[in-house]
Parts: structure tokens; C-alpha cells; sequence
């Protein structure tokens, strides 16, 4: 095994932009964004699926940790990036760079 072999982060930052986390949206915030007639009344929120034609509110979203889950289709995710990349199919980087959560590298 060579043990040099690693999953480094210079594969995303590219030497001079990163993510940062800290950066990003809260959860409440930023699905409030996605869908417009949202009313956060509780942490676990229902609305219709943005992933399927939905004729009722099936997909369960978190509010303070921001995961979600399609009941009737099985969408699912564990932050807002996840989210994101899921509803617009970008990467990683692309999410990472609209949600204004990919910085420059000040290293
Ligand atoms: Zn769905």
C-alpha cells in the first residue's frame, strides 16, 4: 500500500480557490430562497417535490441541518450544497461557487 496516496484537498482548490463551509447559507435561509411560499413553522418542513410532479408535499426538509428527503421519490440529501447540485445537476464546485461559499485561497 502506498500510504502517499490520499484524497487531497488541493484536488478542489486547485491551488487557489477553497471551500469554506462557513460561507454558506443557513438552511432557513436559503430555502426560503428555492421556494417561494415557504412558512418555517418547526424545524422538519413539507413541501412539493422540486425532484418529481408532485401533486401533494412530499419532501421532508431540515431546517437547522439543512438535510432533505423526497418520500415519494426518494430525493435526498444532507446539506443545502447536496441540495443544490441536485436541483440545478452542477458539481461540486459549480454549487459550491453560487452559493458564494468558494473563496480564494489566501495560502
Ligand atoms: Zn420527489
Amino acid at each position: 500500500m502506498d500510504k502517499n496516496i490520499s484524497f487531497q484537498r488541493g484536488n478542489y482548490n486547485k491551488g487557489r480557490y477553497k471551500f469554506n463551509r462557513q460561507l454558506l447559507f443557513t438552511p432557513a435561509a436559503y430555502y426560503t430562497q428555492q421556494f417561494a411560499k415557504l412558512r418555517i413553522r418547526s424545524e422538519w418542513v413539507k413541501v412539493r417535490c422540486c425532484f418529481h410532479e408532485d401533486k401533494v408535499p412530499s419532501l421532508s426538509i431540515n431546517m437547522v441541518q439543512g438535510h432533505f428527503k423526497c418520500h415519494a421519490c426518494g430525493a435526498r440529501g444532507g446539506n443545502i450544497l447536496s441540495f443544490h447540485r441536485q436541483r440545478y445537476q452542477l458539481s461540486f464546485i459549480e454549487a459550491a461557487r453560487a452559493l458564494g461559499a468558494w473563496e480564494a485561497n489566501d495560502e
